[in-house]
């Protein structure tokens, strides 16, 4: 036990770091140009923020979180997604007091308790954006062309872009119960979850993994046909707006997404090769939020992409940065006299910025050098006894073999300016 990673987390190995630093990035690039901030929350919060800013009978909140008493014995959850988090963290440091918009992003670790599959790890990572403050739908719209480009920038292609509206507590309700009434004589031939959520959230219904595929489901209601004045006209401004960039997506009336305090806008950016967990990014609006966690009524709109999926369809599409790390300089000492003036050389090498490795087993001047070529150094630098005796260093470009002997004062600089 004591020498395995826990069932569905995973290291991050230095060969990975690569594509992580590639992805992350391109994240803070992408944030600095439509003006988001980077917020860090804790990775645990007290339960109560998730039971009531996801909402009780969700399955995130009913079965996939890692919820535990502390020693305190108060209840701690360690976060399954960031919303909530970022939605306390504006109330209690009043972040709505310097603007009427407050943009922030985040990247990290989310914790689900849920059967580990090919990009669905327990702890996984999310980068999410959340816009809080307006409700205009330029901001849902700025916030999905935000998520399209980081992949995009990112050099993936044959995304897929699907929107919807969910409507509003006023027009919601009622859409409600044209889906009970639809499905009540379709529950006998259901999954146990649709039967268990019909009365409390009929909506859940249209996006049943289980039942998707079933005759009837192309029938059911649309939420497009229910929408108030307002959330119709939210709706048809956001879809303008995405015209306006030419931005390709699909209306799909049964997006409706998993979590409670979604309103209005609901959208979900699929890369299809990644098969059954083929979303990459999803998000919405979530007027509702802000006082759920205690605030005033504030609306907000954001989303949150998997880091994992977009890594996989990174490699998929041979996409990923190959690690790059062989040092500038070598250098290679012969005889005890040379250990210190080398470890002291290796100190400037680095304080002047120049990658610099060297050996510390002791090996011969043969294994030195082979073991520079192995590193791919650009260049050698050789400290024997003579050298120590005279002040002087060898240097050897590895891609010419050329040598010539440099005053050891002046090899820094000399390096730096090669
Ligand atoms: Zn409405
Ligand atoms: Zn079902």
């Amino acid at each position: 036990m004591a020498t395995k990673a826990p069932r569905g987390t995973k290291d991050i190995l230095p060969e990975e770091i690569a594509g992580w630093e590639y992805v992350e990035e391109n994240i803070r690039k992408i944030c600095r140009l439509y003006g988001y901030e980077e917020i860090r929350t804790p990775v645990f919060e007290y339960t109560e923020l998730f039971q009531r800013g996801i909402g009780e009978g969700t399955d995130v909140v009913d079965k996939e979180m890692y919820t535990f008493l502390d020693k305190g014995n108060r209840s701690i959850t360690l976060r399954p997604e960031n919303t909530a988090a970022v939605a306390r963290a504006y109330l209690e440091h009043k972040l709505y007091a310097d603007a009427s918009l407050t943009k922030l992003f985040y990247i990290g670790s989310m914790f689900r308790h849920d059967r580990p599959q090919a990009g669905r790890m327990r702890e996984f990572h999310q980068f999410g954006v959340e816009a809080i403050g307006e409700s205009n739908p330029a901001l849902d719209a700025e916030v999905i062309v935000l998520a399209m480009r980081f992949l995009e920038e990112l050099g993936l292609k044959d995304l897929t872009l699907a929107i919807n509206s969910v409507g509003c507590p006023k027009c919601r309700p009622n859409y409600q119960d044209k889906l009970r009434d639809f499905f009540r004589d379709k529950l006998g031939e259901m999954c146990s979850d649709c039967k268990s959520r019909f009365e409390t959230k009929p909506l859940r219904l249209l996006d049943c993994k289980a039942d998707s595929g079933k005759e009837f489901m192309k029938d059911a209601p649309k939420m497009e046909d229910s929408l108030c004045d307002d959330c119709r006209s939210h709706f048809e401004g956001l879809k303008g707006y995405l015209d306006s960039l030419g931005v390709k997506y699909e209306v799909d009336p049964r997006l409706v997404r998993g979590l409670d305090y979604y309103t209005k806008t609901a959208f979900e950016i699929k890369y299809p090769p990644l098969g059954a967990q083929s979303a990459v990014a999803g998000g919405g609006r979530y007027d509702g939020l802000i006082e759920e966690v205690g605030g005033m009524n504030t609306p907000a709109v954001g989303f949150a992409a998997g880091i994992e999926r977009v890594l996989l369809a990174l490699s998929m599409q041979n996409l990923l940065p190959e690690k790059k790390n062989n040092p500038d300089v070598f250098v290679v000492k012969i005889g005890d006299e040379a250990n210190v003036p080398a470890f002291k050389l290796l100190e400037n090498l680095r304080k002047a910025g120049i990658y610099a490795a060297t050996d510390y087993a002791g090996r011969s001047m043969k294994a030195q050098m082979k073991q520079a070529n192995k590193c791919d150094a650009k260049y050698v630098l050789i400290l024997g006894e003579d050298e120590v005796k005279n002040q002087t260093v060898q240097l050897k470009n590895m891609e010419n073999s050329e040598q010539e002997t440099v005053a050891l004062d002046d090899i820094v600089d000399k390096i730096k300016n090669i």
